[in-house]
């Protein structure tokens, strides 16, 4: 499929190219092994000489369609389905990284990943910083040592909604020869496409818009296939693997050979699949993504206007709004829009909040975002409820904070159900 379609048309139509007579839709290849007729083929497929799925945990045609899909979205040479956002992210750390190593983190990031980072990684002996997406450039240059092997940060961070000025990130990155790898769960490739502002690799938790509709959890790894890897630092990839015969991925897999070996290696030995069936599900949604972000911006802007004039609102932080820090960044970097996801603190503090949240009907309280159903959350006590005041403040969150995810029902249903709340804490 053309990368000059349209991502729209990309949504539908990239990863899968029916042949004659093959089924219309992608279809689920539930089988966990493929069979050939010799040792001898088994044998190069093992040994990485040829390409073919022969086992799904580590590839398997369902997935690959979606993986090619994704792939297609971001403008990327390639991508690894996973079997959740936490095990993209980690991959992504763990494919360049071991005992020893450093990396430089964005402090707004989901809060999963900063407990994956601040203490499963640090525990594995890999050592993180953690850096204000605001820093200037001389501040983040200061972060770096000699050990320091990639930056990693959100696009749209998770639930800060600060936005990332990609380009800086980027810059700074590759000064000091390492990547910069980026989230791009919540302004999805429909609304930011990060290798076009020198990101590396993208990641993303598919759980959320990609499949939309609350029924799989999924993450992603894509590379960008332009980032130099035999600039000495990276010698897992550039060195022989013993575990393949001493193949060196730069050499046998060329532009790919980061995401190969995050297949081939990591994938082979943690086995964080994504299952066929699951694969399918993210299929379906990614064919209506485009459709739906466009309503989830829509409706989360008229929202965002909505609870800015309203007198029993203290602070309303969305992207979208004139008054927003990272406004022109957000229209630099994400013009179409950026997610349906507001953070707002109600009059009165954490009781309000709490009492607020428990008054609305249509929004429904979920450990979740990124829903088509419009739903609600109050982080402090739920999704970062491990940090202390110091870390949540790091993190960018306040205790008042609501997450309030705006979903694609029709919009006088959502403010409707807003203001009866607001009515309800009067
Ligand atoms: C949810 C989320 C993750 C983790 O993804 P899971 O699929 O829940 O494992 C990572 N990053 C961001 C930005 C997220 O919102």
């Amino acid at each position: 499929m053309s990368q000059e379609y349209h991502i729209n048309t990309r949504c539908l139509q990239s990863g899968y190219e029916p042949g004659n007579g093959d089924p219309r839709v992608v279809p689920i290849y539930q089988s966990t092994t493929f069979t050939y007729d010799s040792a001898d083929t088994m044998g190069k497929l093992f040994d990485l000489e040829v390409a073919g799925d022969f086992y799904t945990r580590l590839s398997n045609p369902t997935s690959g369609a979606v993986e090619r899909k994704i792939a297609a979205l971001e403008g990327g040479i390639g991508a690894l389905l996973t079997s959740a956002g936490q095990a993209a992210s980690m991959i992504s750390v763990l494919n360049i990284c071991r005992s020893g190593d450093h990396v430089i983190s964005s402090a707004s990031i989901y809060g999963g990943t900063y407990n994956l980072f601040h203490k499963t990684m640090r525990e594995m002996g890999i050592d993180f910083t953690f850096v204000d997406p605001k820093a200037s450039e001389e501040e983040l240059s200061a972060a770096f040592r000699d050990n320091t092997r990639l930056v990693f940060a959100e696009t749209l961070a998770n639930p800060t909604l600060v936005v990332l000025d990609i380009e800086k990130f980027a810059r700074v990155a590759h000064a000091h020869n390492v990547p910069l790898i980026v989230d791009n769960t919540f302004p999805t490739p429909v609304n930011c496409r990060p290798f076009e502002f020198g990101a590396d690799i993208v990641v993303h938790s598919t759980t959320k818009y990609m499949d939309g509709h609350a029924t799989a959890v999924g993450g992603v790894i894509v590379d960008s296939g332009n980032f130099n890897w035999k600039n000495g630092k990276f010698p897992e990839l550039t060195e022989p693997d013993e575990s393949y015969h001493g193949i060196i991925y730069t050499e046998q897999f060329g532009e790919a050979a980061y995401i190969v070996k995050a297949r081939t290696h990591l994938m082979r030995d943690i086995g964080a699949v994504i299952s066929p069936n699951n694969a399918f599900l993210l299929n379906l949604g990614l064919e209506t993504l485009f459709l739906r972000m466009e309503r989830h911006c829509s409706n989360a802007q008229a929202v965002a206007e909505y609870l800015e004039q309203h007198e029993l609102i203290e602070w309303v932080n969305y992207p979208g709004l004139k008054s927003h820090e990272g406004y022109e960044l957000a229209q630099k970097y994400m013009p179409g829009g950026t997610c349906g996801v507001i953070s707002f603190g109600v009059k009165g503090g954490r009781d309000k909040a709490a009492q607020f949240m428990e008054a609305l009907k249509l929004a429904k309280i979920v450990i979740h975002v990124a829903d088509a159903r419009t739903c609600v959350l109050h982080p402090a006590s739920t999704t970062h409820r491990q940090l202390n005041d110091q870390q949540l403040a790091e993190a960018g969150i306040s205790p008042d904070l609501l997450r309030f995810s705006v979903g694609i029902e029709h919009i006088n249903d959502i403010i409707a159900d807003l203001e009866q709340a607001f009515a309800a804490i009067r």
